[in-house]
Order: structure tokens, then C-alpha cells, then sequence
């Protein structure tokens, strides 16, 4: 679903590359986390997926990247807007309506989707998260577990096959993290979505994932592998 043949990202004026030879192989329906410290490249990673890097951030990128068969030097985001879907720290920032149900049906709006499947996709949609009872809520008052699970309802309605989250669960308590991590255990593996997972918190994520990508920033390839691998080293 995702490949990274020897990808190197390098930002004008670094001293060094955010991602310098990245090589990776994600198959449909896999859970993958990616860790390292802040400034380590994991939003230039996740960035290099959705097509934000190179169309958008000013970073060079060499090497090749695909996503779903599409190379992403030749498709810009909104090319790729059909198959990723982003999800970011910070729900309220990026709510462009009042409410729940309003925010579900928004992004399926601009793909001009007939009335009928716009409808059923926000019924299904409502249903997966448990956001049922909360449809008709203002958005500012929801918990934030409850925003973070509207953020991802909201891309899910246009049924993305790959899913990328840059630590969507930071500025949550760890009972909402729970409710966050919970949702995206239910779309791996009852809707086989590929889900990128961007996290500093190790520990409360690593149990559900395939794959673990370690960046140190340090300018040396990431280590990939099983979690077990991986927290080896
Ligand atoms: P993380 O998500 O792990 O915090 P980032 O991918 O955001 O890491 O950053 C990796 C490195 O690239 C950092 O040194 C950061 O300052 C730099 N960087 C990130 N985005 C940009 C950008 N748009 N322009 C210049 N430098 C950037
Ligand atoms: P459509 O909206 O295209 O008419 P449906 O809404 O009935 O079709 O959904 C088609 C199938 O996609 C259903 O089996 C549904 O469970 C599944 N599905 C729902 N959400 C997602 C998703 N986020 N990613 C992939 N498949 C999904």
C-alpha cells in the first residue's frame, strides 16, 4: 500500500536531512508506529505519504514514494486526497463546522458525493466511533477524546484507505487516549485500512502495532522491524 525506496528529505539551510534513507514496505491493513523525539522526522515522514513533502513544506525529497500505486512527485495532495487521510494534535483548530454531524458530512462535500451516500456514510460513520448520541453536539462541547474521534469520523466518510495521525492522542488525558487508540485497532482490522501513527509515548501504543519505525534524528536510517525488534535496540 505504502512503499519508501531510499527516501531522503532535506529542508533549505538543515545541517542535515530530516529522513535520510528511509526504506519501507507497508501492506494494506497494517498498524505502524512511528517514534523518535521531537525534530526526529516523524511528521516529514507522515508529511511524504499525504504529499504535503515535496508539494508543500519546501522540503527536497529524493528517492521515490508510493502510495496505492500513485508516485507522489506526480501527485500533489489533492490527488491523493481519495485515498490519505490526515489527522493532526489539535482537532478545534482544524473543525470547519459547528457540530458533529455537520463536520462528518463537510469532507465528502467537495468529492460531490450524491445525498443519499453522503447520508449513509455519516450514519456508518457515527455508528464506528460511538458518536451517535453526540450528533446534533457543538463541537467546542465535546470532550477532547470525543474531538479527536469526530477529526478522524470526519476523514473517514470519504472512506481513505490509508490513514496518517501525527500524535493525535498528546494533548489528551489517558482515558481519551484509550478511546483514540481503541478506534483506529477497529479500522485495521475491521475495515483494513492502513494506519500511520505518529507517537512520542511509546509504551501505550507499541502493543497494537505490525511495524515500528525508530527515528533519532540523528541523521542515520531509522531502525524498522517487529515491536519486539525494535524496543531491542
Ligand atoms: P517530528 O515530527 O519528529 O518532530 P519533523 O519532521 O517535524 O519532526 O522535523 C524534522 C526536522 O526537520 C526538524 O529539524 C525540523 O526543524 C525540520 N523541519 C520540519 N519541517 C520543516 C519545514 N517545513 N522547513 C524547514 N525545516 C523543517
Ligand atoms: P457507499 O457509501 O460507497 O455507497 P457504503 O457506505 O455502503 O458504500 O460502504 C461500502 C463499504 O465500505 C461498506 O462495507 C462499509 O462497511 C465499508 N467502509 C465503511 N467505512 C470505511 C472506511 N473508512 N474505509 C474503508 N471501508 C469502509
Amino acid at each position: 500500500m505504502i512503499t519508501f525506496e531510499d527516501v531522503t528529505v532535506t529542508y533549505a539551510d538543515a545541517e542535515r536531512p530530516a529522513l535520510a534513507g528511509v526504506d519501507l514496505h507497508i501492506p494494506e491493513g497494517e498498524l505502524v508506529l512511528l517514534v523518535g523525539p521531537s525534530g526526529s522526522g516523524k511528521s516529514t515522514l507522515l508529511g511524504a505519504v499525504n504529499g504535503l513533502v515535496p508539494h508543500f513544506t519546501g522540503g527536497e525529497l529524493r528517492g521515490r514514494v508510493t502510495v496505492a500505486g500513485r508516485d507522489t512527485r506526480t501527485h500533489r495532495p489533492r490527488d491523493l486526497a481519495d485515498v490519505v487521510g490526515s489527522v493532526g494534535q489539535d482537532p478545534l483548530a482544524h473543525f470547519v463546522t459547528d457540530t458533529v454531524e455537520d463536520e462528518l458530512a463537510y469532507g465528502m462535500e467537495s468529492l460531490g458525493l450524491p445525498g443519499d451516500v453522503m447520508r449513509r456514510r455519516v450514519e456508518e460513520t457515527l455508528d464506528l466511533l460511538g458518536l451517535a448520541d453526540l450528533r446534533d453536539r457543538p463541537l467546542s462541547t465535546l470532550s477532547g477524546g470525543q474531538q479527536q474521534r469526530v477529526a478522524i469520523g470526519s476523514v473517514l466518510t470519504v472512506h481513505p484507505r490509508v490513514l496518517v495521525l501525527d500524535e493525535p492522542t498528546s494533548a489528551l488525558d489517558p482515558g481519551a487516549a484509550e478511546e483514540v487508540l481503541a478506534v483506529l485497532q477497529r479500522l485495521v482490522h475491521d475495515l483494513g485500512t492502513t494506519v500511520l501513527l505518529a507517537e512520542h509515548r511509546l509504551e501505550r501504543v507499541v502493543q497494537y502495532a505490525d511495524q515500528v519505525v525508530l527515528l533519532d534524528g540523528g541523521g542515520a536510517p531509522p531502525v524498522v522491524g517487529a515491536p519486539a525488534e525494535v524496543m531491542a535496540v
